[in-house]
C-alpha cells in the first residue's frame, strides 16, 4: 500500500509526521516533502491514522 499526499493540498499542519516520523517526512515549516510514500504492510494501520488525522484530507491511501 502507498499513502498519496496532495501537496498543494497539504498546509503543513504535520499531523502526519505526528503519527509517524519515520514514514512522513516533513520540511522545517511542517509541510510534507513527498508526494507519495510507501506503507509496508506493518504500517498500514499507520497510513490509516495519517488519513483521519490530516484536517486537510490531503492524503489517500491507494494499492
Ligand atoms: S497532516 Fe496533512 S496537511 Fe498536515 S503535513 Fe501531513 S499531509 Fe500536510
Amino acid at each position: 500500500m502507498k499513502a498519496h499526499i496532495d501537496l498543494d493540498k497539504c498546509s503543513g499542519h504535520a499531523r502526519c509526521y505526528q503519527v509517524d516520523p519515520d514514514l512522513f517526512d516533513i520540511d522545517a515549516s511542517g509541510y510534507a516533502l513527498r508526494a507519495e510514500v510507501d506503507l509496508p504492510s506493518d504500517a498500514e494501520a499507520k497510513g490509516h491514522e495519517a488519513v483521519a488525522a490530516c484536517p486537510e484530507r490531503a492524503i489517500a491511501l491507494v494499492r
